[in-house]
C-alpha cells in the first residue's frame, strides 16, 4: 500500500514524503482510513511501529476539515487532545505533532508535571487547538481554568497499557468526563489485556479494532542473546562486551533507580561515556541525558523502566537488560527501543543465577529459549550460596538446582534450557 492509497491530502502526503516516509507501516495503513472515516479504533502498537503518525496525520485532516461549531477562531478551543502516561513521550509526540502539522493553521503545544506550570499557562492562555498532556499536570490545569476540555473532538489515549500500570485511569476518567459524548476516541496500547478491552469498553464507541503484529511479537531483525554472570561483575561484564564489540549507541535497563546511578558513576569511573534518566532526576536533567545520548556525546544511557517508557531514538543498535524485569511484558517493551524500521538490533541480557525465575517468565511470555552465549572469566561461580534474599524464595539459581555442587558447566549453552525446563 502507498500513503496516497489512504485518503489523506497532498500537503500531508507532502510532509510525509519530506520526512522520508516512502510507504505507511502496517498500523498507519490499518488505522488511518479508520480514523479519516470518523470510527473510534483500539489499536495494538508498540513504540517504534510509527503509531504517533497513524494517529496524527488522521486526525489534522480531519480537524482541518471540521469547522469548528461556530466557536470565535479566536478562543482557539482544544479540539485535539492527546493523553500520554509520561512526559518524555508527551515530548516526542508533541515533536511530532509539531512535524506534521506544519503549514496547517492549528497550534499545539505539551503540558506535563516535573517543570515550572507558569510558561504552559501563558501558552495555554493564547489557546491551541491540540494539547498533548500528562494525565496529572492536565488536571492540574483544568484546576486553574487554563484549559476547557468542551470542544473536544478527537481523544487519544496513548499507551494506554503504561496508563493502566501507572495508576493513571481514575485521573484519565475525571478528564473524559469533561469533554463532549460526541467525539472520537482512539485507544493505543502496546498490548491488548482483558483491562485494556474493558477500559476500550468505557472510553470508545464501537470501536474497530488494529491490531499489526501478533501479540507480544518481536521484530525478526532482532538478536536475542543471554550472558550469564554473577550480579556484582555484570558492570564488568557490560564494560567488556561494550569494548569487546565497539558498541555505540547502547541503551541499559536497571530496575531500580539507584541501581541506574550507581551503574552510571561506575561506567563513568571506568571510562565509559554515559549518562542516566531515572525518575529522581528533573526534567532538564533528562532532556539533557537524552541529548547527550542521541547526540553520540555519550555511548551508554542508563534508564529505569518508567522513565524510558516511549523513549524514542532512532538507529539504536543495543537494548541491555542489566536486570531481568519482574514483569516480562516490560521485557518485551524494554528491547522493542531496538530493531525498529527494518534496521537490525541486538538485545543483551546480563542474566544472574538469582534471576532463573524472570528469565522463567519472559521465555514462557516469548515462547522461546533467549540463546545463550559465555564469556568463560564472568560465567557464574558456582560454588557460591545464593543470595539471602533469594534463599528465602526457595534459593532456585542455575548453580543450585536442588544439589550441593553446581551443574556442570561444561555445556553452559544449556544452562537456559536447563532453567527453563525446571
Ligand atoms: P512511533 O512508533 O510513532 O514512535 O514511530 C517510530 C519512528 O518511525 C519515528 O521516528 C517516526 O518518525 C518513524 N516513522 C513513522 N512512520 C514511518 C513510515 N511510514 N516510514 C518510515 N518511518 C516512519
Amino acid at each position: 500500500m502507498t500513503f496516497d492509497e489512504l485518503g489523506l491530502s497532498a500537503d500531508l502526503l507532502a510532509t510525509v514524503a519530506r520526512e522520508g516516509y516512502t510507504e505507511p507501516t502496517p498500523v498507519q495503513s490499518s488505522a488511518i482510513p479508520l480514523i479519516l472515516a470518523g470510527r473510534d479504533v483500539l489499536a495494538a502498537a508498540q513504540t517504534g511501529t510509527g503509531k504517533t503518525a497513524a494517529f496524527v496525520l488522521p486526525a489534522l485532516e480531519r480537524l482541518r476539515g471540521q469547522a469548528n461549531n461556530g466557536f470565535s477562531p479566536a478562543r482557539h478551543p482544544v479540539r485535539f487532545l492527546i493523553l500520554t502516561p509520561t512526559r518524555e513521550l508527551a515530548v516526542q509526540v508533541s515533536e511530532a505533532v509539531k512535524t506534521y502539522s506544519r503549514g496547517i493553521p492549528l497550534r499545539s503545544t505539551v503540558v506535563y508535571g516535573g517543570t515550572r506550570i507558569d510558561p504552559e499557562i501563558k501558552i495555554l492562555w493564547r489557546g491551541v487547538e491540540i494539547l498533548v498532556a500528562t494525565p496529572g499536570r492536565l488536571l492540574d490545569h483544568i484546576g486553574q481554568r487554563t484549559v476547557n476540555l468542551s470542544q473536544v473532538e478527537i481523544l487519544v489515549l496513548d499507551e494506554g497499557d503504561r496508563m493502566l500500570d501507572m495508576g493513571f485511569i481514575p485521573d484519565v476518567r475525571k478528564i473524559v468526563a469533561l469533554m463532549p459524548a460526541q467525539r472520537q476516541t482512539l485507544l493505543f496500547s502496546a498490548t491488548f489485556s482483558d483491562e485494556i478491552r474493558r477500559l476500550a469498553g468505557e472510553f470508545l464507541r464501537n470501536p474497530e479494532t488494529v491490531e499489526v503484529a501478533a501479540r507480544n511479537s518481536i521484530a525478526d531483525n532482532l538478536t536475542q542473546v543471554l550472558y550469564p554472570v554473577d550480579q556484582d561483575r555484570k558492570a564488568d561484564l557490560l564494560i567488556h562486551l561494550i569494548r569487546r564489540d565497539s558498541m555505540d549507541q547502547v541503551l541499559v535497563f536497571t530496575r531500580s533507580k539507584l541501581g541506574a546511578s550507581r551503574l552510571a558513576s561506575y561506567l563513568d569511573r571506568r571510562g565509559v561515556s554515559c549518562s542516566a534518566i531515572h525518575g529522581d532526576r528533573s526534567q532538564a536533567e533528562r532532556t539533557r541525558a537524552l541529548e547527550a545520548f542521541r547526540g553520540h556525546f555519550v555511548k551508554v544511557l542508563v534508564a529505569t523502566d518508567v522513565a524510558s517508557r516511549g523513549l524514542d531514538i532512532a538507529d539504536l543498535p543495543y537494548v541491555v537488560n542489566f536486570e531481568l524485569p519482574y514483569e516480562p511484558q516490560d521485557y518485551i517493551h524494554r528491547i522493542g527501543r531496538t530493531a525498529r524500521a527494518g534496521l537490525s538490533g541486538t538485545a543483551i541480557s546480563l542474566v544472574s543465577p538469582e534471576e532463573v525465575e524472570e528469565l522463567r517468565a519472559v521465555q514462557r511470555l516469548l515462547r522461546k529459549s533467549i540463546p545463550c552465549e559465555v564469556v568463560e572469566e564472568y560465567l557464574p561461580d558456582p560454588s557460591r550460596e545464593p543470595v539471602a534474599a533469594e534463599r528465602s524464595r526457595g534459593g532456585r539459581s542455575w548453580s543450585h538446582s536442588g544439589r550441593s555442587a553446581g551443574p556442570s558447566y561444561g555445556n553452559r549453552s544449556q544452562l537456559p534450557t536447563a532453567a527453563g525446563s525446571r
